[in-house]
């Protein structure tokens, strides 16, 4: 849970190229260990509207907040500075990495996660994740989905998302190719997931569940080839 009782400051955003609306949040407090972002974890908000969330993103009985909310016409909003730890992420694990929020910059996009992402929306995304990305030398692998670190208890930013488009620019690790092989074991599916990142504590069907959200919204069903060979990084002979 986040710490209480740290007031707010109302210094001006570092973000300030894409000149987002600076809407403070008094949910926040500093990163723990002197740590400073080394992922940025996407969130869809799951209300419907943007004011919705940023009243609740801004309530402090919400206790909850992120570093940024795009609205579905494209819209951009800053709550806490980056330098800051907002709390978006909850309980979770990245890399064997727990504390996300001490590690991560949260963005927060508009929308009941029911339906594809506008254009607006992705645009400014686009546009922010660079700026982020040079600011704390984040490389592609470390912009991740809430449900990456918190498998079977997040789901966004759901399987509307469109990772490949990110992927594409550079903004999220690239997926191997698909190659044919045999159904995979469960343990050489675990052992691929947690190499890939996917190492918080979860049961089989929840890791898979986190992987497909990822990597394979589309498929269903019992594990099979391409479930691991998303987990395999480009290049590696298998
Ligand atoms: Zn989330």
């Amino acid at each position: 849970m986040p710490a209480a009782g740290i007031p707010a400051r109302s210094a001006v955003p570092s973000t300030t190229e894409l000149s987002p609306i600076w809407h403070p949040s008094p949910n926040f407090s500093e990163r723990r260990d002197g740590l400073t972002p080394s992922l940025v974890v996407i969130h869809y908000t799951a209300m419907n509207s943007a004011k919705a969330a940023l009243d609740r993103l801004c309530d402090p009985a919400s206790e909850v907040s992120a570093h940024f909310l795009i609205g579905g016409d494209g819209t951009l909003w800053q709550m806490v500075r980056e330098e800051d730890r907002a709390w978006h992420a909850g309980a979770g694990e990245w890399e064997g990495q727990t504390d996300i929020n001490s590690r991560s910059v949260g963005i927060e996009l508009d929308s009941t996660g029911s339906h594809p992402f506008s254009e607006p929306q992705m645009s400014t995304l686009e546009a922010l994740l660079p700026r982020i990305m040079k600011s704390w030398s984040i490389p592609a692998s470390g912009v991740i989905g809430h449900s990456d670190m918190a498998p079977g208890r997040k789901s966004d930013p759901g399987p509307h998302f469109d990772w490949q488009r990110l992927e594409r620019q550079a903004l999220a690790k690239p997926r191997a190719p698909v190659t044919a092989s045999a159904t995979p074991s469960p343990e050489a599916f675990r052992a691929a997931a947690r190499r890939a990142g996917f190492t918080a504590p979860v049961d089989d069907t929840q890791l898979l569940a986190a992987v497909r959200l990822r990597f394979r919204p589309w498929a269903q069903g019992p594990l099979e080839t391409g479930d691991l060979n998303a987990l395999i990084p480009p290049g590696t002979i298998t």
